[in-house]
């Protein structure tokens, strides 16, 4: 049986008063088959009742290895068309200067030249690093986008999963301190210092590029939309009938089941990071996508993080921070982020709700 504790210090839930300690109660089984299937997050949308609005568009297209789903308002097809390639081309263009598997992408051109010379590379590509670098130094290095070759000697770029030895995480250990990022805004430039090293946005670039892609559909005067990038979800509005966006968070070791569910409107960010995303079993022991830069291994005192926040960067980052660093100091720096909210979900399968999202959040039954 799985547990559920709401953290939360304030509130009074089911009529019955949390206390300062999390409090555990005990999670029904799991009957939240819902019919969409294979999605990380699903968002169950809209009804006809209540006010007419535009007619609902939805889209879909791979992007960053996943399958990036959109769905808008608009008044025509022609117009929801033409917002579409918007969308999609703005997202691709950012992937094209972000991700390090591209080949002659800004962060492919810096690592190329790691330990030689500084590299000449956007302004956004700049102002994203140094968002990477600045949850970095806000978490003492839990989240540390030069984490590349540690992700390497795991496999996990290519996909080729293995267990490195300890003296090959030891080495890669050494190639991996964000300080050695010489980030020049002046000159536009960056350098990493030591040869080997090498950079990877993978826990924030998504994040990024959901919210430009949103910001492509708010520019165009689009009331409510969301963009789903595989678990990195960005929201505008609500529901075309007025009620919040429901958005399902997938249980960590039940397929097609939920582990509860946000009813959220507003201008919004809901970014999930899991254990079973890209993962792999070696010996009766699960290893995945998220390392502890400490120990070289994948962060192990959390199954599933859900953060919401103002903005999808500043929730991816803090998934994956929050992942490393684990559910007490977790949940102390997401207390004490204003605007910033967070379902964990412990190994054990309980389950940890910030105080603000009390009465957003219904655990699955
Ligand atoms: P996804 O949605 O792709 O599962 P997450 O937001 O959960 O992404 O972040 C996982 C990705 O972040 C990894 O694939 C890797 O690129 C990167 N990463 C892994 N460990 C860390 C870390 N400690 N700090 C920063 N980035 C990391
Ligand atoms: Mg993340």
């Amino acid at each position: 049986m799985s547990a559920v504790a709401f953290h939360d210090k304030r509130q009074e839930l089911n009529g019955e008063t949390a206390r300062v300690a999390p409090k555990k109660r005990t999670l029904p089984p799991v009957i939240f088959a819902l019919a969409v299937v294979l999605l990380l997050v699903s968002v169950s949308f809209f009804t006809s009742r209540g006010r007419p609005a535009g007619q609902i568009f939805q889209y879909q297209h791979m992007l960053m290895d996943t399958a990036v789903e959109i769905r808008f308002e608009s008044g025509s097809s022609r117009e929801a068309n033409r917002l579409k390639e918007a969308v999609f081309g703005e997202m691709e263009r950012l992937e094209r200067l972000l991700s390090r598997s591209i080949a002659g992408s800004d962060i492919d051109l810096v690592n190329r030249q790691a330990g030689q010379q500084p590299v000449p590379v956007s302004l956004e590509t700049l102002a994203l690093l140094g968002e990477a670098l600045r949850y970095a130094r806000l978490s003492g290095g839990a989240f540390d986008p030069t984490v590349a070759p540690l992700l390497d000697r795991w496999g996990f770029l290519g996909q080729q999963y293995r267990l490195p030895s300890p003296p090959e995480i030891e080495a890669a250990l050494r190639l991996v301190d964000y300080n050695l990022v010489g980030l020049d805004t002046g000159r536009g430039t960056v350098f990493l210092a030591n040869a080997g090293m090498a950079v990877d946005l993978g826990g924030i670039a998504k994040g990024y590029i959901v919210d430009r892609g949103m910001e492509v559909l708010k520019e165009a005067g689009v009331r409510n939309a969301f963009i789903n990038a595989g678990g990195d979800i960005g929201l505008i509005g609500s529901r075309p009938n007025g009620t919040p966006w429901r958005i399902g968070i997938k249980h960590p070791r039940l397929d097609q089941k939920y582990a509860g569910i946000l009813s959220l409107s507003g201008s919004l960010a809901v970014v999930t990071s899991g254990d079973y995303e890209r993962v792999f079993e070696h010996e009766g022991r699960r290893y995945h996508h998220i390392l502890d830069p400490e120990t070289g291994y994948p962060a192990a005192s959390l199954a599933s993080v859900t953060v919401v926040a103002p903005t999808a960067t500043e929730a991816d980052a803090l998934s994956t921070t929050l992942f490393v660093i684990g559910p007490e100091r977790g949940m102390a720096l997401v207390e004490s982020l204003p605007h910033v909210e967070a379902v964990l979900i412990t190994p054990g399968m309980e389950l940890l709700v910030s105080s603000g999202l009390a009465d957003k959040f219904e655990p699955g039954n």
